[in-house]
């Protein structure tokens, strides 16, 4: 499920990527992008502490530190609710 979702947020964020360099609004993808690569990067971090056992809450093993930070990813360059937000204000668009 980690190699999934890793694969299929990269490939939205290469999506939005393509659509901004063919100077197209890419606003609703990239916040899709956004959005979706947070959450894919924290369940990800979590799987793999999870996969650690108990060592992985440890300081001493890297993976505590990865947790850490992929929590921010849902915070700043945009927070999710603020992505949450610009995907539904482009979707009542229409
Ligand atoms: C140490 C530090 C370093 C930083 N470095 C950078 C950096 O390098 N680059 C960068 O871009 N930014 C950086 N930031 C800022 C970061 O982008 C902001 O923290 C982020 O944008 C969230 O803003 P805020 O902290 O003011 O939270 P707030 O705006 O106070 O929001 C708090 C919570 O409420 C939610 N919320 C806010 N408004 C709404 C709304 N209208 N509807 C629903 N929910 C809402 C937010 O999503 C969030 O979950 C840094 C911040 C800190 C503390």
């Amino acid at each position: 499920m980690m190699a999934a979702e890793i694969l299929i947020a990269r490939q939205l964020t290469y999506f939005a990527a393509r659509e901004k360099d063919a100077e197209r609004r890419c606003d609703l993808e990239a916040g899709m992008a956004k959005l979706l690569g947070a959450r894919v990067a924290w369940a990800a971090a979590d799987n793999a502490l999870q996969i650690h056992g108990g060592n992985g809450f440890a300081l001493e093993y890297a993976i505590s530190r990865v947790l850490c930070d992929a929590r921010i990813l849902n915070i700043f360059e945009g927070a999710a609710e603020i992505q949450a937000q610009v995907i539904a204000r482009r979707l009542v668009e229409g």
